[in-house]
């Protein structure tokens, strides 16, 4: 078991496989991103040797994300040797769906059981512009073929005022009415070179709310407001599905945060909003023992963070999130 100093389990390991992407959304990078030369991220060997560590020290749970997950070469063989690693209960994957259309089969068959996919609005004129040049209907092409594969599906959209923060958010969370789906709005984040840009356009979870009880009913909180996840759950009026609401700027959920980011460059991030880092690659390079390993683990997992510093206007810089592995 992997505690840190304040009691918390740490078992739920979110992999960065890359951080290149084929979108450019304008909330997570630059348009004009440079990415890292390939020797200098973690090959899949050394993904896979890695898992084999965190799940000896009790880690269950584990998201492949990035930049963009399914381009990495090999991204199935890597779902497939994660999920028959011992100890290793749950592979989930966090997309933007583009390529799932084909990968959605291998995928499951690998191993995988739930994808969460984005789409921050239905509107293909504003996913363009969103996204820089995606098409929202390749995204659909990924959802229906991720139902086919029988994979569980959660939808995220990050919504941005002036981009999508009207008529995009009702009918996403209008989706929710004939859909058994979860359909999250998380609250923009700021990092690194496009932080000024975020919080300018934040819309806070209130605003949300409001807009969608305005055009759609009232929303009743699920389970009594307990957290799924990251999520509050609530629910439209006789709608099969949830709206999720995940605000970890204003309503941080440190108290149950159980998770800890591999980046693509292979260093150890415990908190998303705070920018401390622990270099795990230079060891495994340098012939670092399954038990070295270990303990470098654990001692950065003691040291896990609590809380961000937004609110004195301490902001994560050294990354932007498509590095970090959202
Ligand atoms: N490319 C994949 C995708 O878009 O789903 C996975 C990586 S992406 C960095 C993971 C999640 O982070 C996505 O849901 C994305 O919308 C979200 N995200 C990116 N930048 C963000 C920001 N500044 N604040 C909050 N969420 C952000
Ligand atoms: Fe790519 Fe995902 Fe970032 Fe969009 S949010 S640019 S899809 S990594």
């Amino acid at each position: 078991m992997a505690l840190d100093r304040f009691g918390r389990n740490i078992s739920y390991l979110r992999i960065s496989l890359t951080d290149k992407c084929n979108l450019r959304c304008v909330y997570c990078m630059p348009e004009e991103m440079t990415f890292r030369p390939r020797a200098e991220l973690l090959q899949d060997d050394e993904i896979i040797r890695l898992v084999r560590v965190f799940a000896d020290l009790g880690f269950h749970k584990y998201r492949l994300t990035g930049g963009e997950p399914t381009v990495r070469a090999n991204v199935v063989a890597i779902v497939a040797a994660i999920a028959r690693t011992p100890g290793v209960r749950e592979v989930a994957m966090t997309t933007n769906g583009l390529l799932l259309d084909k990968l959605a089969q291998p995928l499951a068959a690998a191993g995988l059981t739930r994808v969460n996919i984005s789409i921050d609005t239905i509107d293909p004129a504003k996913f363009k512009k969103l996204t820089r040049w995606g098409e929202v209907s390749d995204v659909w092409a990924g959802i229906h073929a991720a139902q086919g594969a029988g994979l569980a599906i959660k939808l995220n959209a990050v919504i941005v005022r002036g981009y999508n923060d009207q008529q995009d958010v009702v009918d996403l969370a209008r989706l929710t009415q004939y859909q058994p789906w979860q359909v999250r709005f998380i609250e923009m984040m700021p990092f690194g070179d496009v932080a000024d840009f975020q919080q300018a356009g934040v819309v806070s979870e209130a605003e949300l709310r409001a807009t969608i009880a305005a055009a759609l009913g009232p929303l009743s909180l699920v389970d009594d407001g307990r957290l799924d996840g990251e999520a509050r759950l609530y629910r439209l009026p006789d709608a099969p599905g949830t709206l999720g609401f995940i605000s970890s700027v204003t309503e941080p959920f440190c108290a149950s945060c159980t998770r800890a980011r591999l980046t693509a460059d292979g260093r150890l991030r415990l908190c998303l909003l705070r920018e401390k880092e622990v270099d795990v690659l230079t060891p495994l390079r340098q012939g670092a023992t399954d038990a070295e390993l270990t303990e470098l683990l654990k001692e950065a997992i003691w040291w896990k963070p609590w809380g961000h510093g937004l609110g004195r206007n301490v902001i994560p810089l050294n990354r932007v999130m498509s590095e970090i592995g959202g």
